[in-house]
């Protein structure tokens, strides 16, 4: 028998919880990464599994909530938009936890946010969560499920109200709930936020932002030494980056740039010949995708998702009252609809920038079916695109969350023709 289809009769009979399962899918794509650097999440999925017996508490978080403050207090962020990302890997266990939420709680939610409520129904999780908060994203299907998984979590919980104008009032009006978020969270640990285990944690906040910023700058070089991975950095650092594992990961990715690049070898076994800015909402089939077009075409993904270039430093680390507001000011900014759903401005703003300053010369868009929001911008987006730089975009549907909906061997096709025909004028 099929051995994902085994692998969901286990996990939805309950002989494995779904942490347990996500850290084994983990473990399993390092062993094939047939030495190509893969960012890896086994370290944040370890620190998840173990955090009680670590004496830490539990936090399920929805959306950009500030981690150093979590760290601080001696909870772990479980980064519940992060757990879908594994999950989905498995086709059989995934179409049954979206079939699973649109009987039993909402069928017209997005299919990310219904794998997200389809593992908490299941109520084999693995670990059990001392709170909830969420910081929610302008986004119809999130804001209905964000009240459902309130309603599972069955733990104390605590939301931001995010405005959609981001201005000084709206950014007063989050530094106001901050402080009762302060007061949450001191509730649910029974102790006082202390200033030096929060300054410890926005360091290597500072330092991972630093890490990534640098690897994201050097593939500017041609030939360009890695692909991007900044969608799964993304995510990482919104749940990881005031951590040592988080250091130690984008050490290496930026150790292998550099060596790379004095090297002048390229990901490309034939040499680059194309650089490639590939736009998605957070996509997660088909991990060797990039792989896979640099063997084939050469092409190599100098930058993958949306702005996720670099991510705000708190550049006054002594000031107390400057670095809350930096927390508060990520959540105005971060609280996006994903990929495309997000501002026009912000989306031409990143689209522009990587292809002016990496020299893209494709532009691949692979919108989620599942998206209400990935589709509003598209038009503006590509024909700006074309009208700018005259790079035609190849416009695919996936779906985020359902690999159900493409096989991978779809997804390469409608880019092998792009290439072939439109690129390469084959
Ligand atoms: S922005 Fe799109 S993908 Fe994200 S939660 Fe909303 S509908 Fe789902």
């Amino acid at each position: 028998m099929d051995k994902m289809k085994i692998a969901a009769d286990l996990v939805r009979s309950g002989e494995i919880t779904y942490i347990d399962y996500v850290s084994e899918i983990s473990a399993a794509e390092m062993d094939i990464s047939e030495g190509r650097f893969r960012p890896w999440d086994v370290s944040y999925w370890k620190t998840v599994r173990r955090a009680h017996s670590d004496g830490k508490k539990v936090v399920f978080v929805s959306g950009p909530v500030p981690p150093e403050v979590l760290y601080a207090m001696d909870c772990i962020p479980f980064y519940v938009d992060f757990f879908p990302s594994r999950l989905l890997q498995n086709a059989y266990l995934s179409s049954w936890l979206i079939g699973e939420t649109e009987k039993k709680v909402n069928p017209d939610l997005c299919r990310l946010n219904k794998i997200q409520i389809g593992s908490l129904l299941a109520g084999n999780m693995g670990v059990i969560p001392d709170a909830y908060i969420s910081a929610p994203i302008p986004c119809d299907s999130a804001r209905t499920a964000y009240f459902s998984m309130e309603r599972l979590i069955k733990a104390p919980s605590f939301h931001f109200d995010i405005p959609i104008c981001r201005n000084s009032r709206s950014l007063d009006y989050i530094e106001v709930q901050f402080g009762a978020f302060i007061n949450f969270i001191e509730r649910i640990t029974d102790k006082k936020l202390d200033w030096e285990s929060l300054r410890y944690r926005i360091d290597l906040s500072n330092k991972s932002a630093e890490l990534l910023e640098r690897c994201s700058l050097l593939r500017k070089v041609r030939p360009c030494p890695m692909s991007s991975h900044m969608n799964i950095w993304n995510e990482l650092m919104n749940a990881f980056a005031p951590t040592e594992e988080m250091l130690s990961l984008l050490q290496k990715e930026l150790e292998i740039c550099r060596s790379r690049i004095e090297t002048g070898e390229s990901p490309c076994p034939d040499g680059e010949k194309h650089r490639l800015l590939l736009m998605h909402n957070m996509l997660w089939q088909g991990l060797d995708l990039m792989d896979w077009l640099e063997s084939e075409y050469g092409a190599v993904t100098v930058m993958d998702g949306y702005s996720f270039r670099k991510r705000e430093f708190f550049d006054h680390p002594d000031d107390r009252a400057d670095c809350f507001k930096i927390m508060c000011r990520r959540m105005l900014y971060g609280s996006t609809a994903h990929g495309a759903g997000a501002f026009g401005d912000d989306i031409l703003d990143a689209a522009y920038g990587v292809i002016n300053d990496y020299s893209a010369d494709v532009s691949i868009f692979l919108g989620s079916s599942g998206c209400r929001h990935e589709w509003a911008s598209l038009k503006m987006l590509t024909d700006s695109i074309f009208d700018k730089f005259g790079i035609p975009t190849l416009i695919f549907v996936i779906d985020n969350a359902d690999m159900n909906y493409k096989s991978d061997g779809e997804i390469k096709s409608a880019i092998s023709q792009y290439m072939d025909t439109v690129i390469n004028k084959n």
